[in-house]
């Protein structure tokens, strides 16, 4: 079930194409990230649905109702910002009943009220405190609680995270996740940062030059990416270049033998796809789906180590673990296996 329906929504600033028109459904209790590049137009969309920018074409309904034209005081959306944008000079229980304030609820009921949001945000001990005493992954609680203190129909977040170190950020999207799983509330988050998407998204639309270029579940982009562009923006992609021939293809003399399933037209340019860590290294061999390397570059990460090779057709990346410990240094020579089940097909010569 969706709540929310965007149809051919788009929008431009003068002659320029910020979004295009995009038709996009949210599950009903689902978490969505939007996900690309800066400049992508994830914010304008985000804008558009929170009623904070008009689209200059489509619709957008919510809950059947067509609200194209009604402004983000009547949504009834929450929303949290980059910057969090609180009240400084309200401590944090005020800030959290903000909304509620507005509405003329009555104070006794928005003590309560703030006093359960601090709880579920586990800032219980904190209502008196003001803001700029709180710590960046306080802060961002009490900006989560201010938006869902008026009981928002969606729960919008752009770039939540990126005021936040690499540590706490890991921990609140985490947080955050389970916050909204427990709430049941559908939620839209804005993100360049993929972990963050494949962290907390039920699903991923990832977008480029204000086009979807996908959407899908966090593993089927993984795994399953449309395109070269998909590829190489989540994760690392090995991609390469050559022809679809008699069921294989073809790069230079080379001949990669792909799933049943992975079909192009004869001789068409194709962009061959593996994951790093589904290559295996192993000493000089002939055969299909093997290709010659030389090591430029071992990065021991601990757990992992990444192999950075050069081949005659382009650079090729390996994510070993260390129980495949093979001793490696730049200069060797070795042969790299791309498993023919681990392999897929990409439109075109994009790579
Ligand atoms: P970022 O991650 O950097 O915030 P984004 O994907 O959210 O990027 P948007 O902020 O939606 O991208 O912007 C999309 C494009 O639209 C950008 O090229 C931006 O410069 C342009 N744009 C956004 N708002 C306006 C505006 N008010 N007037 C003119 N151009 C704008």
């Amino acid at each position: 079930m969706s709540d929310l329906i965007l149809q051919n929504v788009r929008k431009t600033f003068g002659s320029f194409v910020a979004v295009e028109g995009l038709d996009l459904q949210f599950g009903h209790g689902e978490l969505t990230a939007l996900l690309g590049p800066s400049g992508c137009g994830k914010t304008t969309l985000l804008r558009m649905i929170a009623g904070l920018e008009a689209p200059t074409k489509g619709r957008i309904l919510f809950e059947n109702e067509d609200i194209t034209s009604k402004g983000a005081e009547r949504r009834n959306f929450g929303m949290v910002f980059q910057s969090f944008a609180l009240f400084p000079h309200m401590n944090v229980a005020e800030n959290i009943a903000y909304s509620l304030t507005l509405k003329g609820v009555p104070r006794a009921e928005r003590e309560a009220r703030a006093k359960e949001l601090l709880e579920l945000v586990q800032l219980g001990h904190l209502g008196t405190r003001r803001i700029g005493e709180l710590s960046g992954g306080q802060r961002q609680r009490v900006a989560i609680a201010r938006a869902l203190a008026q009981e928002p129909g969606v729960f919008l977040l752009d770039e939540p995270m990126s005021a936040l170190d690499a540590q706490l950020r890991g921990d609140m999207q985490m947080e955050l996740r389970m916050l909204q799983q427990k709430l049941g509330i559908t939620t839209i988050v804005v993100t360049h940062d993929q972990r963050e998407a494949m962290t907390m998204a039920d699903k991923i639309v990832v977008m480029s030059s204000g086009r979807v270029e996908q959407i899908g579940t966090p593993q089927e982009i993984y795994h399953e990416p449309a395109n070269a562009f998909v590829a190489s923006f989540i994760g690392s992609a090995n991609l390469l270049k050559g022809t679809f021939s008699d069921g294989a293809v073809k790069i230079g003399a080379l001949r990669f033998e792909v799933p049943a399933e992975m079909r192009a037209a004869e001789n068409a340019p194709v962009t061959l796809f593996c994951r790093p860590e589904k290559v295996r290294l192993g000493p000089e061999s002939s055969g299909d789906n093997v290709i010659a390397a030389d090591v430029k570059f071992v990065r021991d990460l601990g757990p992992v180590r990444e192999i950075h090779l050069v081949t005659e057709h382009g650079p090729v990346a390996v994510e070993a673990g260390d129980m495949e410990g093979i001793p490696l240094k730049a200069g060797d020579r070795v042969n790299a296996h791309l498993p023919k089940a681990a392999l897929r097909l990409l439109p075109g010569d994009a790579a």
